[in-house]
């Protein structure tokens, strides 16, 4: 007969022991507790989702958490559609565009145009009092002559240059709000929002996921940076600042709890003649490309400020764009010389890591 030794077996007894420890049933319960928790704030917590498109002739990148009942896919898509639809509004290069409309009426006759295009061009006019006329968009004629438009790239001669001068000035330019119409008064003038409409753009496209509920977002359309939020683990985002010369670089990186942050470079869209290089941020006062910084990166809560003051403290160069950022409240920026010297503003000490 075979003897039943299992209540005697040491093993068997040791096992029933800790089964019905009240020690051993605390910690399991516990970890039934933390695993349930873990897989309920899984299935709860909003993923976060990236999406890219080509808008504005760069790559923008688009990473959002989409709230709950929201689908990520048709979200991104309302919002890449807003985007391309102010392109629309805002390119030179599209014919169809208000500013095309607007530039061929010149010295004809007032265009109407959308509420976009209005408060846009007025926030463009605000910049060019600002910082003195640094910022002028009205520099079209003297882009084009330089062939930055197209591309098509050329040095253009003084006389050339002189001849157009007197049409650039953002003080003629004629905006009507009721009915909202824009006129240039010259046939020779035209519009240029190259150096603004990007933020816009950006600001635009994180008003969108912000009526649709997002709390934490980040777009990036070529150096045009946008946050809403911080980000998820509660840490300061960081963004690389590009080396002037060299693109694999990262000469500094910067903290930054939210906001916008853009950078303008002389690397950005530039052509050499005779070892001489050009670049496409012209100084309205001499029709040259702005030479005493080599990049200028601010920071400010709407990428549409951060935007247009990136170009005009370009122009205005080291101590007139530092003083600029010192007046404005809320704006901060670095300053790289093409000597590779940093120049940071006041609110940014301790928020910026040299990596020279
Ligand atoms: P960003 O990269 O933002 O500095 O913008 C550069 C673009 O702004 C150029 O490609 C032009 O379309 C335009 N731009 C160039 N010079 C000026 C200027 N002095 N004021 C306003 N816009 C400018
Ligand atoms: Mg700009």
């Amino acid at each position: 007969m075979k003897q039943n030794n299992d209540a005697k077996d040491p093993r068997r007894l040791t096992f029933n022991k800790i089964i019905g420890d009240p020690r051993f049933i605390f910690l399991v319960s516990t970890l039934i507790v933390v695993v349930v928790f873990l897989l309920y704030r899984g299935a709860a917590q909003p993923r976060t989702e990236t999406f890219y498109r080509i808008l504005m002739d760069t790559s923008v990148e688009l990473r959002f958490q989409t709230p709950a009942g929201q689908n990520a896919e048709a979200l991104q898509e309302a919002v890449f559609s807003e985007m391309a639809g102010l392109e629309m509004l805002f390119s030179r290069t599209i014919p169809e565009s208000e500013v095309s409309e607007i530039n061929r009426m010149a010295g004809r006759e007032a265009v109407a145009a959308s509420e976009h295009l209005i408060y846009l061009l007025e926030k463009a006019l605000y910049y060019g009092r600002i910082s003195n006329g640094a910022f002028d968009p009205t520099i079209a004629p003297v882009l084009d002559s330089w062939g930055f438009l197209g591309q098509d790239y050329r040095l253009p001669g003084e006389e050339e240059i002189e001849r157009l001068l007197p049409f650039v000035d953002y003080r003629l330019v004629e905006v009507n709000n009721n009915p909202p119409a824009v006129f240039l008064p010259h046939e020779q003038m035209a519009i240029d929002l190259g150096g603004i409409a990007k933020g816009y753009i950006v600001d635009q496209a994180l008003e969108k996921l912000q009526e649709a509920g997002v709390t934490s977002a980040f777009i990036n359309a070529g150096g045009d940076l946008a946050f809403i939020g911080g980000r998820a683990d509660g840490e300061p985002w960081r963004v690389g600042i590009r080396h002037p010369h060299d693109e694999n670089k990262v000469i500094a990186v910067l903290s930054s709890l939210g906001g916008a942050i853009v950078t303008s470079g002389d690397y950005e869209r530039e052509f050499e003649v005779d070892g001489i290089s050009y670049h496409h941020i012209i100084d309205p006062q001499s029709g040259m490309p702005a030479r005493d910084l080599a990049s200028v990166t601010i920071v400010a809560h709407t990428a549409t400020a951060a935007d247009a003051l990136s170009t005009a403290v370009f122009v205005l160069g080291p101590q007139k764009g530092l003083a600029l950022i010192e007046e404005l409240p809320g704006v901060e920026g670095v300053l790289i010389t093409p000597g590779l010297e940093v120049l940071v503003s006041s609110g940014l000490e301790g928020l910026l890591e040299l990596h020279l």
